[in-house]
């Protein structure tokens, strides 16, 4: 090959790029704008458990995503393995995001990626992330440097592999470092890490923490002085991972922080609608403190009778309501709207009533003024809320419905409101296999301090696929929370007993009742 094709090769072949992202610890918040950018833009994201699994989220549903994980003691993926793959990968010419948790050059085996991407000549760059040291110091309130008590702060490893006998430094000679220590991969040999320094001359009063799951939702802390602080972390049951604090300044340390006062931290729920929601409630919890797990119970899928949808079309300008009972309703009649006009202003003079906010806003984002939004989110409360603006009788009403809604509202719109009702379904629900939940395994290995039930079909479908939702020993047991009457109605009915309703069927409502128990109960 002369030197011109070999450029020509190389540069055909060099499309491909590889991106050694920091991946922050935990809290997606904490990720740099770059990294976010270039998540959204990759063909191939190739992470491992240390990365916040909600990150996935930000790539395209077409991504490839590649799990090389591997925690302390179980390697699934060997080192050179995963060079391997993404070598190869950027030259098939992608563009490859390599998720590393906190910073990709802090005790993350990024040189060795580095080098296996040199050997074949495949780009990279390397982009920063926040360390877990820095960061769970931050979110448990712990000084890493004071004017008068720590001028030094070391970074230190406690081991990279539990079946490694040895601990890789030396801890007595950091005793006389001094300053603050942060020890990562350091729990499993805190017993004799913390003999080593007591050895090496720091004192049994020395102030010391460990943080784990830092910046997430299940975030702990002890603090403790150094010679109590192993049997504090027993007794606490702090585990992996976590980052052991030593120094005088951690003495300034705050017992509980802005994040850990939040008045759902560390509680665990189980959301139950449909996946690929935008879901209010979940931000909304999360805001709060909460982990918010996903357990789909039922999927939502357009559906649609052409014939109905070309009649009602036909006579959409001889409607005076149109009634939408649900979001999924909303978004699902606007699709088909625009797909049989191009412009909002076909939509006509309809007066719009709506069951509740979320639903509401899925017309508002087209400037569609809502009338009427139930303050009472119910059907029968929209039916009676309806009645009362007078404008019913004879009057031509559409109400939006999926393939489960309740006849109550049509049959109260029609007999006391006297109006004449056309329904028109345009989405159907069912059943979504729980068994293809991702987070399924968590919340049966962990459990939920409540699952939340946000309709009818989401409890049927529990009290149907009951038999694959056995907890695991040692798993919280969820309470079980109802949006409203009629959820709790289902409920009940199949003997399940309810533990907590919304304070009124809304998100507003639910978070209430959550925010009241939960932190009532501590
Ligand atoms: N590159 C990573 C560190 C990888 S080594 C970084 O810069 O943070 C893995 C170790 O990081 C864990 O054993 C633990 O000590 C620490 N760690 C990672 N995430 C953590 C978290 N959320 N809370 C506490 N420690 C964490």
């Amino acid at each position: 090959m002369d030197e011109r094709s070999h450029r020509m090769d190389k540069n055909q072949l060099s499309e491909g790029i590889v991106y050694l992202v920091g991946a922050g610890p935990g809290d997606p918040g904490l990720l740099t704008l770059r990294a976010r950018s270039l998540i959204e833009g990759c063909d191939v994201l190739v992470y491992d458990h240390l990365a916040n699994r909600k990150l996935h989220n930000w790539a395209s549903a077409e991504c490839e995503r590649i799990d090389v994980g591997k925690s302390p003691g179980r390697h699934t993926m060997e080192q050179s393995e995963i060079g391997k793959i993404l070598v190869a990968k950027a030259q098939n010419g992608l563009k490859v995001v390599r998720l590393k948790g906190g910073d990709p050059f802090v005790f993350g085996r990024c040189a060795e990626e580095m080098l296996a991407l040199d050997e074949a000549d495949v780009s990279y760059e390397v982009v920063p992330g926040v360390t877990a040291a820095l960061a769970c110091a931050a979110y448990a309130g712990i000084p890493l440097s004071h004017r008068d008590f720590g001028s030094s702060i070391s970074f230190l490893t406690g081991h990279e592999d539990v079946a490694k006998e040895s601990l890789r430094v030396d801890f007595a000679k950091f005793a006389e470092v001094g300053g603050t220590l942060c020890i990562y991969m350091g729990m499993s040999k805190l017993e004799e890490i913390v003999e080593k320094l007591l050895v090496g001359g720091l004192s049994k009063d020395r102030p010391a923490a460990v943080v784990s799951q830092g910046t997430l939702p299940g975030q702990r802390k002890i603090l403790a002085p150094l010679g109590e602080l192993v049997e504090q972390a027993r007794e606490g049951d702090l585990g992996a991972p976590a980052i052991i604090f030593v120094g005088n300044s951690i003495g300034l340390a705050r017992s509980s922080t802005w994040f850990e006062r939040a008045p759902l931290f560390g509680r665990r729920f189980a959301l139950t609608r449909a996946s690929g929601q935008k879901s209010k409630m979940r931000s909304r919890l999360e805001a709060l403190g909460a982990e918010v797990i996903d357990l789909p119970l039922i999927k939502i899928e357009p559906a649609e009778d052409r014939k109905l949808v070309a009649e009602v079309f036909a006579g959409i300008a001889t409607y005076e309501w149109v009634v939408f009972t649900s979001a999924n309703g909303a978004k699902a009649f606007m699709e088909i709207f625009f797909r049989a006009y191009s412009d909002i202003r076909s939509f006509g003079p309809m007066r719009i009533a709506c069951v509740g906010e979320s639903t509401a806003e899925v017309l508002q984002a087209y400037q569609l003024n809502v009338e009427l939004i139930a303050q009472d989110s119910t059907a029968e409360g929209l039916a009676k809320e309806l009645i009362d603006t007078d404008s019913l009788d004879s009057a031509n009403v559409l109400v939006i419905t999926g393939n489960r809604n309740r006849e109550i509202l049509v049959d109260v719109l029609e007999g006391v409101g006297r109006a004449i009702v056309d329904t028109l379904p345009v989405y159907q629900t069912d059943f979504a296999d729980v068994l293809e939940a991702a987070d399924l395994g968590t919340f049966l290995k962990d459990g939920a301090d409540a699952i939340i039930f946000t309709s009818s079909s989401t409890a049927l479908s529990y009290v149907e696929q009951s038999d694959d939702l056995i907890f695991q020993e040692g798993a919280r047991k969820p309470i079980l929370c109802s949006f409203g009457p009629q959820t709790s109605k289902t409920l009940q009915e199949n003997d399940l007993k309810i533990d907590l309703e919304a304070s009124h069927p809304s998100t507003d409502g639910l978070i209430d009742a959550l925010v009241e128990h939960f932190s009532a109960s501590g």
